[in-house]
């Protein structure tokens, strides 16, 4: 089964609308025009800057293969809810992509299961793809239950998502220890839990195509040195890269590993 492989950059709270432009520009001065003019088969790119840069980065993106992804949406369609961007708003700025329930949001704005559902579910609705965040913690490693946790954070994740609906939306693995940090899960840790959420998908989706075909991506600690191996894993489907996705000649240096390794 092959998967088309997924990089995805998580620009986090970093840059602004002209350094967020500069960076596109950075970017596809890596490949020449833009890393679609490379022959061959190719991974999908995306970048996901802050709320406030997405209109200048989707400016600067048009014409390339770019896709430009947000951080977070709400689940509500309006209302009250001060700070707060909606899936329909979302849509209307041209992004395809949206990320959920990164540890981030989980740690620091309170997102639990039923939180991160809710705006899976509204996203898909307003005809969003997702990317939908799942690790565990250091302890949680420590203690012997990274595997349960994982499997509670995917069934929370994806109630009431059917089979049809699982074509918008991707996994990523992102152990909570690796990010930021500089620690890297190895291959085999990654492989490892990246094969029990194919087999969860298989448990929870009669039909197998929706774990032969939903990607799951490694996040953590992942960059130019390391990607290559990561990739090569039979369950690993690209990358959701924070720190590295900031550094232009690092990002190209992954999206050329995934091009390697689609075309091996
Ligand atoms: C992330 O933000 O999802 C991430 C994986 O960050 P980093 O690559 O910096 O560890």
């Amino acid at each position: 089964m092959s998967r088309q492989i997924l990089i995805a950059g998580n620009w986090k709270m970093n840059k602004g609308a002209a350094e967020g432009a500069q960076l596109i520009k950075d970017l596809k001065a890596q490949f020449g025009e833009c890393p679609c003019c490379s022959c061959g088969q190719k991974p999908e790119v995306l970048v996901c800057p802050p709320f406030t840069t997405l209109s200048a980065v989707i400016a600067e993106t048009a014409g390339s293969c770019l896709e430009v992804g947000a951080q977070n949406v709400h689940w509500a369609e309006k209302g009250a809810y001060t700070g707060e961007i909606s899936a329909a708003m979302l849509k209307e700025t041209g992004v395809t992509y949206v990320i959920i329930g990164h540890s981030e949001r989980r740690q620091y704005f309170g997102e639990t299961d039923a939180t991160v559902n809710q705006r899976l579910l509204a996203a898909l609705k307003a005809g969003l793809k997702v990317i939908v965040c799942v690790g565990e913690t250091l302890k949680e490693r420590e203690e012997g239950v990274t595997i349960a946790v994982i499997e509670r954070q995917v069934r929370g994740a994806l109630a009431n998502v059917d089979a049809t609906a699982m074509k918008d939306v991707v996994i990523a693995y992102e152990p909570v220890w690796a990010i930021g940090t500089g620690k890297v899960a190895t291959e085999a840790q990654a492989q490892e839990v990246h094969q029990c959420i194919r087999a969860l998908l298989k448990k929870l989706y009669e039909c197998p195509c929706v774990a032969d075909n939903t990607r799951i991506l490694y996040g953590g600690s992942m960059n130019a040195a390391n990607a290559a191996g990561l990739l090569a894993q039979p369950d690993i489907d690209g990358g959701l890269i924070g720190g590295a996705a900031l550094k232009p000649a690092d990002f190209a240096t992954i999206i050329k590993a995934a091009f390697a390794q689609m075309n091996a």
